[in-house]
C-alpha cells in the first residue's frame, strides 16, 4: 500500500493547483490521473490574467506557446463589437503538463476505480492510502460519482456539448473570434490562435436545448466551418473534430464531505456566460488546499459565477443557463 497525506485524482488545472499549494505547504502528495502527460484535453485553452495572478505565472515567465489579445471580435448575426480586454491562449497539451510538473507532487498513471473508507482514511484500489482526497478528474471523476453524486447529482440543464479541434496551422489572422447563437445553436462558436503555429476551432452549446431542438452539436460544424472559409480564416478540410461535455455552475455547492474534496470539473464551476472552467478550476483547487491545510470551511463562494461583468454577461446568462 502507498500512503500520501492527500491523493489528488486528476492532474489537470484543478488538481495540479491544488497538489502544488498543498506541496508548498510540506504535504505528501500523490497525484493519479488515467493519462499519461503531456495529455491531449479538447479545449480552446482561453485563460484570463486572473487566473495567471492566481496561479502567480508571469506572462514573459510561462515558457510554452502563449499569446495575448487585447480585444475579443464578438459576433452576432450582422453585428460586429470589439471591445478591449486582455485575454491569452495557451495549448492544454502544454500547459496542463507544466503546470503539474510544477506542482512537485508525485504524479502516478492510474486509472482509479474503486475508492472506499477505511477509519478517517480513503484507500483506492486496494493500492493507495491517504487522509484527504482530492476529486479533480473532471465530469466523470470517480470521487465525484462515489461519494458526492447521490446527494449532488448533475442538473442536466446545465450541461454543455461541445466539438472542437486543435491542430497545426499557419494562421493569418491572429486575433480570437466568437460567434454567438449562429444558425440557432444555443451557445456559441470560437476561433482562438495560439502561438507556434496552432490554431483551436469550435462549437458549444447547451445540451438540453439542442436535443429538445433535435439537434446535436455536431450538426452545426459544417457551417461553422463554411463561415471560417468564407471570411478567410481557414483553408484546410481534412479536419477531424471530437466532443466533451461539462457542467456549468449549479445551486448545489456540496463539494466537501469530511476529508473529501472536489474540484474544478469534477464539482461542475464553469461560469453561466462564457462557459469559462480554467478559471474556477484553479481557484477551487486554491481553495480545497487551503481548507486541508488550514481546517476551515471549504467554501465556493468566492469562486467567478460570471466571466464578465457587464450587461452582455447577463443576457448569455440567461441565454445558456437560463432555466
Ligand atoms: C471544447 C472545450 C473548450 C473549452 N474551452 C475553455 C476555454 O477556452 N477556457 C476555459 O477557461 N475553459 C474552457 N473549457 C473548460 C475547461 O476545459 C475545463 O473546465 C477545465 O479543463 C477543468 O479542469 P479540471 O482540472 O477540473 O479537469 P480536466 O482538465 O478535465 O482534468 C481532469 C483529469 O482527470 C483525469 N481523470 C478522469 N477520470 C479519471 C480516473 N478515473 N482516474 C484518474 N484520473 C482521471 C483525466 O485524465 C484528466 O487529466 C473548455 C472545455 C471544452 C470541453
Amino acid at each position: 500500500m502507498q500512503n500520501a497525506d492527500a491523493i489528488v485524482v486528476g492532474g489537470g488545472p484543478a488538481g495540479s493547483t491544488c497538489a502544488w499549494k498543498l506541496r508548498r505547504e510540506g504535504l505528501d502528495v500523490l497525484v493519479l490521473d488515467r493519462a499519461q502527460f503531456p495529455r491531449h484535453k479538447l479545449c480552446a485553452g482561453w485563460v484570463t490574467p486572473e487566473s495567471m495572478a492566481n496561479l502567480e505565472l508571469v506572462e514573459d515567465d510561462y515558457p510554452l506557446s502563449f499569446m495575448s489579445f487585447d480585444k475579443l471580435h464578438l459576433h452576432y448575426k450582422v453585428l460586429t463589437a470589439r471591445p478591449a480586454t486582455r485575454q491569452h491562449s495557451i495549448r492544454r497539451f502544454e500547459f496542463d503538463d507544466f503546470l503539474l510538473r510544477r506542482s512537485g507532487a508525485t504524479v502516478i498513471q492510474h486509472k482509479v476505480i474503486d475508492i472506499r473508507r477505511a477509519g478517517s482514511d480513503f484507500i483506492i484500489d486496494n493500492r493507495y492510502r491517504c487522509k484527504y482526497l482530492v476529486g479533480a478528474g473532471g465530469t466523470a471523476c470517480p470521487v465525484y460519482r462515489r461519494l458526492f453524486e447521490e446527494r449532488n447529482p448533475r442538473n442536466h440543464a446545465l450541461q454543455t456539448a461541445t466539438y472542437e479541434q486543435e491542430f497545426a496551422y499557419q494562421w493569418d489572422n491572429g486575433e480570437c473570434h466568437l460567434w454567438f447563437f449562429d444558425d440557432g445553436l444555443p451557445g456559441y462558436a470560437w476561433y482562438v490562435p495560439k502561438a507556434n503555429g496552432y490554431l483551436n476551432i469550435g462549437l458549444g452549446g447547451m445540451a438540453e436545448k439542442l436535443k429538445r431542438r433535435g439537434g446535436r452539436v455536431q450538426d452545426y460544424w459544417r457551417g461553422f466551418v463554411s463561415r471560417l472559409e468564407h471570411h478567410g480564416l481557414l483553408r484546410v478540410h481534412d479536419l477531424h473534430p471530437t466532443g466533451y461535455s461539462y457542467y456549468l455552475r449549479g445551486r448545489s455547492d456540496l463539494v466537501a464531505d469530511s476529508n473529501a474534496f472536489l474540484v474544478g470539473d469534477a464539482a461542475g464551476l464553469a461560469t453561466h456566460d462564457l462557459c469559462e472552467g480554467i478559471g474556477p478550476a484553479v481557484q477551487s483547487g486554491l481553495l480545497a488546499a487551503d481548507a486541508i491545510v488550514s481546517g476551515r470551511d471549504y467554501s465556493l463562494s468566492t469562486v467567478t459565477k460570471l466571466s464578465g461583468n457587464s450587461i452582455v454577461s447577463k443576457i448569455l446568462q440567461r441565454a445558456f443557463a437560463g432555466e
